[in-house]
């Protein structure tokens, strides 16, 4: 029970490793910002928290604030409502993100524009609204990286580039917000079997020899699970991991081992 009585935003929170994220931080006590672009997902995720973890004194344990991570508006909209619902902010989780598997000169402008904004614009602006209640609770920030931001991927520049962007400006932030007693890391998987990536799997011509290429990158011989990612993440959130800021924690089985 790490964040009894902490309030927690998960951003992307409505599906996959931010789902099963806010499911443990939840489990664990904390009060759960689901805050997601996907309005219905989001209300089924924190609708399943206030069933699963009912709180003893009858308070709230989770709510659904649709967001889009990369407008200002809404981020600004998503730290006044959790304030106004909870009163405080102690962790961050930076999980919204979107993907753009092709090789950069098939990606239009405007697809590498979202990317960027969705990805790295979004932390800018939920750290810059999030920053001075952090501060309050000498909180922390968790920011989902990859580990392609630290090697690089085939096929994979532009999302590659907004996840070693996400590690640049999370360890020049661990900087500048360790005076303030605010630590900030990210986690950096490398395959996560999701329904999503289950599913792209199957789509696939050959799937069993995908999902067989899946699991060879991983010196374990398999995919993470969400949840192995999700404990990661919480590790990183708690007072466990008080003496770690500035990493880049590769959760990766392996990945990256040998050559
Ligand atoms: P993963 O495998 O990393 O869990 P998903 O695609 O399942 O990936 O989860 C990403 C989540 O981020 C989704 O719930 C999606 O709706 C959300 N998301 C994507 N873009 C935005 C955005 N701009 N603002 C808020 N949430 C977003």
């Amino acid at each position: 029970m790490r964040f009894v009585d902490k309030v927690v935003i998960v951003t992307g929170g409505g599906s996959g490793i931010g789902e099963v994220s806010a499911e443990r931080f939840a489990e664990e006590g904390a009060q759960v910002v689901i805050a997601d672009w996907n309005e219905a997902e989001a209300e089924r995720v924190a609708t399943k928290l206030n069933e699963m973890y009912p709180r003893s004194d009858g308070g709230i344990r989770a709510i659904a604030i649709q967001t889009d991570v990369s407008r200002d508006g809404d981020v600004v909209n998503l730290i006044a409502k959790t304030l106004q619902a909870f009163g405080r902010l102690d962790v961050l989780f930076n999980n919204a993100a979107v993907i753009l598997p092709k090789y950069l000169e098939e990606i239009e402008e405007s697809a590498f524009d979202r990317l960027i904004q969705v990805n790295l614009k979004g932390v800018y602006l939920t750290v810059k609204y999030a920053i001075a209640h952090l501060r309050q609770t000498r909180g922390s920030i968790v920011n989902m990286a990859s580990l392609n931001g630290i090697t690089g991927q085939r096929k994979n520049p532009v999302y590659a580039a907004s996840k070693g962007g996400v590690i640049a400006m999370s360890k020049s932030l661990a900087l500048d917000y360790a005076s303030d007693g605010v630590r900030v890391n990210c986690v950096c998987p490398a395959g996560v079997m999701t329904p999503l990536l289950e599913a792209w799997t199957q789509q696939q011509a050959d799937p069993k020899a995908t999902v067989q290429a899946l699991n060879d990158m991983h010196a374990l011989g398999r995919p993470a699970s969400s949840e192995e990612i999700a404990q990661a993440v919480l590790f990183l959130a708690s007072e466990q991991a008080s003496f770690i800021t500035g990493v880049a924690l590769p959760v990766e089985g392996g990945a990256s081992l040998g050559y």
